[in-house]
């Protein structure tokens, strides 16, 4: 029997210590927590999570788990809150990224761009020069042949 006892204090304290829920789904006793309704003034139609053991036998000021709802909740939201927040950075982070990448694909895509004009005037010069010259040689030919002529 005191083995059985000691068994069940040693687990269910570390079991307390290590998990602490923000919406308490039950107590360290093993018991269920439940939610029940206050009906005592300051606090009437509170919503609160008690232990079943505890609601049961009607303790007060005992080691039973016992948390309003709304300050749970609050404790969740801000949970989320806080995760959220770090999502936030990372997708913050994310974006930066994004844009010094999009920023780099479109300078190289500018550089490409930027060279393949100018190899494409360059070509257009030279195919202009060929012209010139071809025209050049023609003109030439033409006045040696109006010289032969006349
Ligand atoms: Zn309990």
């Amino acid at each position: 029997m005191s083995n059985l006892s000691t068994d069940l204090t040693g687990s269910s304290n570390s079991r307390a210590r290590e998990r602490v829920f923000d919406v308490p789904k039950r107590c360290w006793c093993r018991e269920a927590v439940v939610v029940l309704i206050s009906k005592s003034d300051p606090n009437l139609y509170r919503r609160y999570y008690r232990c079943s053991f505890a609601a049961t036998n009607k303790l007060w000021n005992d080691e039973h788990t016992f948390k309003w709802v709304d300050e749970a909740l609050l404790n969740e939201v801000d949970a989320l809150a806080t995760k959220n927040a770090g999502l936030e950075q990372q997708l913050k982070e994310l974006r930066t990224e994004r844009l010094e990448f999009e920023k780099m694909v479109y300078e190289k895509m500018e550089k490409e761009v930027l060279e393949k004009v100018e190899d494409g005037l360059g070509e257009a010069k030279s195919w202009s020069k060929k012209m010139m010259s071809v025209i050049l040689l023609v003109c030439m030919v033409m006045i040696g042949l109006s010289k032969v002529v006349g």
